[in-house]
């Protein structure tokens, strides 16, 4: 999977892909709860527990 993260420059207000916008660092845009990413880590941990368990 290769998403890009959206992240908002809080200096502008403004949405974008960098992680640097008018001198300043950004910060991601979506909470990680509601993270694709995060939700597949869980089931990966849910798999893991299961061969260990
Ligand atoms: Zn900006």
């Amino acid at each position: 999977m290769n998403l890009k993260k959206i992240r908002k420059c809080e200096a502008c207000a403004s949405y974008t892909m960098k992680e640097e916008h008018c001198g300043k660092r950004t910060k991601t845009a979506h909470p990680a709860k509601y993270s694709p990413e995060d939700k597949y880590a869980r089931y990966r941990r849910i798999e893991k527990g299961i061969e260990t368990g």
